[in-house]
C-alpha cells in the first residue's frame, strides 16, 4: 500500500463530506490502518477523510488561473444539476463510455472554480462519479451538497441568514408554503445524507484530570462509597462526626458474595432470554452495526416475581440491609475483577474497536475509562448488560429491603411516608429507564466510553449503592412528614419526570424520525451530518431539558428526609456535578460533531441546564 501523501500539521484543501466543497484544514493525524486523515477545519470540526478527498493548496492554486468568477448563478446552476442526480447513478456511471467519461473529466476541468468570499476558502466544481464514490458507503447522492451549502452560506452571511434558514427548516412554515413540495424534497435529502463516520484514532485530549485524575479517582470513588455508608449507619451522621473504620475481616463475607454472583447470574439468565425485541445499534466507525436485545423490562418484572416467590416462603429481605457494607465490597470486588479482565482482554481487541474516549496509550487512563467499546462474549454485551440490569434492578430490590427493615427495625405495620416516597419515585425512575431500554443505545455511554472502571464501578456499586442512600439513611434516622408535604414533593418529582421524559422523548423521537407529523412544530438547524438540531420545544428552551428534570427528580428523592442532615442530599449535589461535568463534556463532543452548526445552536439557546443561571 502507498505511504502517506500529508504531514501531521500541513495545511492543505479537506473536501467537506457529502460535497463538492474544499476547505482549508490542517492534518492532525494519520490512520495507517483505515488509510484516513483526521483532519480540522477552521471552525473546530474535525473529520476522517481519505486521501483522494484532501489536496494541496498548491493545486487549488494553480487552477485559480484557470477559474472564472463564482458567481451565484454559477453556484445555483450547479447545485440545480446535482439535484437531478439519484441515489441510483453510481450504476449508471459504471455502464459509461469511455468518451463520456473523458468528457466528463474535461467538464469537471472547466467548472473548476475558486472563491475567496471569506474564509475557509471555498471552492466549487461539478461532481463526478469519482468524486462521490470516495466517501465510505455514502450514496452518491449530490443532494447531500445542498445541506452543505446551506451550512456554508450561514457562515458566510451574518444571523439573519440563519433566521432565514431556520425558517426553511420549520415544519410548521412549510405547511401553508406554496414550495411545500420543493421544501419537502430537501427535507427528505437533509434526512438521506448519512453520518460521517470517524475510525477511532489514539484519544488525544483526556478527560477526568488525565492519568493522575483517573488514578486518583480510583481510589476515590470507593472510599467515598464507604465514607457514605459508614456515616449512614451512625446515629449521628453528622459530616464532623467521622465514622470508626470497621475491622477488616468484618467487611467479607463468602455467602454474601456468593449471593451477589447469584444475583449477578439470574440477571445475566434474563439478558439472554429470547424474549424481547433485537434492535440495532448506532453504526460503529466501520459502519457495522450491533444487534441488541431489547429486555430489560421482562427481565424487571421476572425479577420481581422472584422477589414475590422469596417473600411469600418468607425469605427474610432485610437481610441486604443486615449485611449492606459487606455487600457493596462485594460488589467492588467483582467490578474491579471485571475491569481487569475487560482490559486485559481488550488488548487482543482490533483497532477499530477500541473506545474513541479510551484509546490514549496510557495504562491508567485506559483501565479507567475503558480501553474496549462494546467488549463481547458472543453475542453478550457486557457494557450494555451491566449498564440497566444488576445495578439498576438491584436499587430497586435495596429500596424494598430498606424499606421492609424499616418495618421490622421500627416496628411498623405500614412503611413511613418518606419511605414510600423514595421507593416511589426511585421504582418511577428504574421501570421508566427500562421501559425506554432503547435510548440508550444512543447515549455517551454506549456510544462513547469504552467499558472499563468507571462504568463498571458506576453500574455494580456506585447506583444501586449510593443511589439508594436516601432509603438507607430513613432506616436509621426515621423522618416524618406530614400529607401536605408529601404532596408538594410528589409535584415536584412529577414536574422533574415530566420535563426529564417529554425532553428524551422529543429528541429519541426526532432522531428516529425528523420526519414525524408530531414533531411539525419543531424547528431545527441542519448540520452537515445529516442530523437536526432542535431549537424549539425543550431542546430550545435550555441545551440538556433532560438534566434539569433529572436534578429537579433529584432534589424531590432527598427531600423526604427531612433537613437535620446533609447526607441525604447527597446525591443531588453529587448529580449536579456528575451532569454539569457530563454536559461539559457532550458540548465538546458536539462541537467537535457539528462544527459551526454546533455554535448557531449555542447562540440561539444560550442556556445550558439552568435557565437564567447556568
Ligand atoms: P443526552 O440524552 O442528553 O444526549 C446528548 C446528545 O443529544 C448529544 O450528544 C447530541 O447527540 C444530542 N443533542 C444535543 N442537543 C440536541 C438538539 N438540540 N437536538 C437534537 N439532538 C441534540 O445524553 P446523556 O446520555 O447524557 O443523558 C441521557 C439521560 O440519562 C438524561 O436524561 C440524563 O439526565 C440521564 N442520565 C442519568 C444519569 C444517572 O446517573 N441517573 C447519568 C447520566 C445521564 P447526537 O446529535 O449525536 O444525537
Amino acid at each position: 500500500m502507498p505511504g502517506r501523501k500529508f504531514a501531521d500539521g500541513e495545511v492543505v484543501m479537506g473536501r467537506w463530506p457529502g460535497s463538492v466543497l474544499y476547505y482549508e484544514v490542517q492534518v492532525t493525524s494519520y490512520d495507517d490502518v483505515a488509510h484516513l486523515y483526521t483532519v480540522k477545519y477552521k471552525d473546530g470540526t474535525e473529520l476522517a477523510l481519505k486521501e483522494s478527498d484532501i489536496r494541496s493548496q498548491s493545486s487549488f492554486k494553480h487552477r485559480k488561473s484557470q477559474s472564472s468568477s463564482s458567481s451565484p448563478s454559477r453556484r445555483s446552476s450547479s447545485r440545480s444539476r446535482s439535484r437531478s442526480r439519484s441515489p441510483g447513478r453510481p450504476a449508471r456511471g459504471r455502464r459509461r463510455s469511455a468518451s463520456q467519461s473523458r468528457e466528463h473529466k474535461d467538464d469537471k476541468k472547466k467548472t473548476i472554480q475558486e472563491t475567496s468570499l471569506a474564509l475557509p476558502v471555498l471552492v466549487l466544481f461539478k461532481p463526478s462519479e469519482n468524486n462521490t464514490k470516495r466517501y465510505n458507503g455514502e450514496p452518491e447522492s449530490t443532494e447531500k451538497n445542498d445541506t452543505s451549502c446551506i451550512i456554508l452560506e450561514q457562515k458566510l452571511k451574518p444571523d439573519l441568514e440563519i433566521k432565514r434558514v431556520l425558517e426553511q427548516y420549520s415544519l410548521r412554515s412549510r405547511k401553508d408554503d406554496k414550495k411545500k413540495e420543493e421544501i419537502y424534497s430537501e427535507k427528505k435529502t437533509f434526512m438521506a445524507v448519512k453520518p460521517i463516520e470517524k475510525v477511532p484514532s489514539k484519544t488525544k485530549e483526556l478527560e477526568f484530570g488525565g492519568r493522575i485524575g483517573t488514578f486518583m479517582l480510583m481510589f476515590l470513588l470507593p472510599a467515598t462509597v464507604f465514607y457514605l455508608l459508614l456515616m449512614c449507619k451512625q446515629d449521628d451522621p453528622s459530616l464532623l462526626n467521622f465514622p470508626s473504620l470497621p475491622a477488616l475481616e468484618s467487611l467479607w463475607e463468602g455467602r454474601v458474595f456468593g449471593v451477589f454472583l447469584l444475583w449477578f447470574l439470574l440477571q445475566a439468565v434474563f439478558y439472554l432470554l429470547p424474549i424481547g425485541k433485537v434492535v440495532e445499534g448506532l453504526p460503529l466507525s466501520t459502519g457495522r452495526k450491533l444487534q441488541y436485545r431489547i429486555n430489560g423490562f421482562y427481565a424487571f418484572l421476572l425479577t420481581a416475581a422472584a422477589i414475590g416467590v422469596l417473600l411469600y416462603f418468607q425469605f427474610e429481605l432485610h437481610y441486604l440491609y443486615d449485611h449492606f457494607l459487606q455487600f457493596a465490597v462485594s460488589a467492588a470486588a467483582f467490578s474491579l475483577a471485571l475491569s481487569i479482565y475487560l482490559y486485559v482482554r481488550s488488548l487482543k481487541a482490533p483497532e477499530e474497536e477500541l473506545a474513541p474516549g479510551g484509546n490514549s496509550g496510557y495504562f491508567i487512563y485506559d483501565f479507567f475509562t475503558g480501553h474496549e467499546l462494546n467488549p463481547r462474549i458472543g453475542s453478550f454485551d457486557l457494557k450494555y448488560f451491566c449498564e440497566l440490569r444488576p445495578g439498576l434492578i438491584g436499587w430497586v430490590v435495596i429500596n424494598l429491603a430498606m424499606l421492609l427493615a424499616e418495618m421490622k427495625i421500627h416496628n411498623l405495620s405500614v412503611p413511613s411516608l418518606s419511605m414510600i416516597l423514595v421507593n416511589s419515585f426511585q421504582l418511577l425512575y428504574v421501570v421508566d429507564a427500562l421501559w425506554n431500554e432503547e435510548a440508550i443505545l444512543t447515549t455517551m455511554d454506549i456510544t462513547h466510553d469504552g467499558f472499563g472502571f468507571m462504568l463498571a464501578f458506576g453500574d455494580l456499586v456506585w447506583v444501586p449503592f449510593v443511589y439508594s442512600l436516601q432509603a438507607f439513611y430513613l432506616v436509621g434516622h426515621p423522618t416524618n412528614i406530614t400529607w401536605p408535604v408529601a404532596a408538594a414533593i410528589t409535584v415536584l418529582n412529577c414536574v422533574g419526570y415530566y420535563i426529564f421524559r417529554s425532553a428524551n422523548s422529543q429528541k429519541n423521537n426526532f432522531r428516529r424520525n425528523p420526519a414525524d407529523p408530531k414533531l411539525a412544530n419543531l424547528k431545527f438547524i441542519p448540520t452537515a451530518t445529516g442530523k437536526g438540531l432542535l431549537v424549539t420545544g425543550w431542546w430550545g428552551f435550555v441545551r440538556h431539558p433532560n438534566y434539569l428534570g433529572d436534578i429537579i427528580m433529584a432534589l424531590a428523592w432527598s427531600l423526604p428526609c427531612g433537613f437535620n442532615h446533609i447526607l441525604p442530599y447527597f446525591y443531588v449535589i453529587y448529580f449536579i456535578c456528575l451532569l454539569v461535568h457530563r454536559e461539559a463534556r457532550d458540548e465538546h463532543h458536539c462541537k467537535q460533531k457539528y462544527g459551526l452548526a454546533w455554535e448557531r445552536y449555542c447562540q440561539r439557546v444560550p442556556y445550558r441546564i439552568f435557565p437564567y443561571i447556568y
